[in-house]
């Protein structure tokens, strides 16, 4: 079953293309990551995805439902946690997750309930009777994560979920969505952290200018684009005659290097020629592997700049 299918998917602003064909397919159950750098379309996709922003052509179903022909079959099985705040900040917490109950066609008793149940799993439950502006910039992307959740929707949507949250509270959503990936729900982020999709995310798809540009998991694309350095450092010069059976190494004095997709097989080729030099030793080995960030330079010819969060 998948979660999401779309279509050659377009959208356009006036002038600005903002989506140019975008063709996407999300099993059910899979942690997937939108990356891409700013003004890509990331958000644009997802404003379709969940029904916020209406495509110039294509067609998006959330599994199997037609967006267009069923919007609202599709969109309950949807939680979405947008990158801007969209809370009545004079709102407490309680009431702002107990109100999203609501939309979703929660009895009041249950809404309550699991309101509670979130505030708590969310490190909220002492903050719960406070108005929402008078949260941290964390805590308030914590709320809409919870928000998101209330209707235990089987599609998760984030769009930057950890923008402007520290290193810890950060670890600790990344543990919370991790588990609830692996209860089932299917997720899908947006990110501006390379190491937030690198932790979590079964596949990314780099965007670039309205354009999918690459898609599989962090290892596959590292694999495809990036290269190992390995060097060796031991006790005495080394001669490059005594490789002549590894001729991609560089050797500098008392240092030899390899550059390669796969440089296991190497290293033990060098090791062995190393050792077999009477008094030789090794005293250091180190290794640069390649990296998503890496990958998405070469893809997109950016770096991933982090963006700050918006406070209200
Ligand atoms: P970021 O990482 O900065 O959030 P993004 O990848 O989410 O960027 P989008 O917000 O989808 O990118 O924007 C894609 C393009 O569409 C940009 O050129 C943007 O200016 C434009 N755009 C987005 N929303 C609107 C809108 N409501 N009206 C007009 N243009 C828009």
């Amino acid at each position: 079953m998948l979660a999401i299918s779309i279509q050659n998917l377009k959208k356009n602003y006036k002038e600005t293309l903002a989506l140019r064909g975008v063709s996407l397919e999300i099993p059910q159950g899979e942690f997937f990551g939108l990356l891409g750098p700013n003004g890509a379309g990331k958000t644009t996709l997802i404003s379709c995805i969940v029904g916020l922003a209406h495509p110039s052509e294509g067609e998006v179903k959330v599994f199997d439902q037609s967006l267009k022909q069923n919007p609202l079959a599709a969109k309950m099985n949807i939680g979405f946690s947008p990158q801007e705040v969209n809370v009545d900040r004079f709102f407490n917490l309680q009431k702002t997750l107990e109100f999203q109950g609501g939309f979703y066609g929660l009895p009041y008793k249950e809404s309550k309930k699991r309101a509670h149940e979130l505030l708590e799993q969310f490190g909220l439950k002492a903050k719960s009777k406070q108005q929402f502006y008078k949260l941290s910039g964390g805590m308030q992307k914590r709320l809409l994560i919870a928000r998101a959740l209330m209707s235990r929707p089987k599609l998760l949507i984030l769009d930057e979920p950890t923008a402007g949250v520290d290193v810890e509270p950060r670890h600790e959503l990344w543990r919370y969505l991790r588990n609830l990936n692996q209860d089932g729900t299917t997720i899908i982020l947006t990110t501006h952290y390379i190491d937030e999709a690198e932790a979590l995310c079964e596949r990314v798809g780099i965007i670039a200018e309205g354009k999918v540009l690459e898609l599989g998991s962090p290892q596959a694309l590292i694999d495809k684009y990036c290269q190992s350095q390995l060097c060796i450092e031991v006790d005495n010069a080394l001669k490059a005659e005594d490789f002549s059976d590894i001729p991609q190494a560089q050797i500098i004095e008392n240092k030899i290097s390899v550059t390669s997709t796969r440089v296991g097989p190497l290293l033990e080729k060098m090791i062995h020629l190393i050792l077999a030099q009477p008094g030789q030793h090794i005293r250091d080995i180190h290794l640069q592997r390649g990296s998503l960030e890496e990958v998405f330079l070469k893809v997109t010819g950016k770096h991933l700049q982090p963006t700050s969060i918006n406070h209200q």
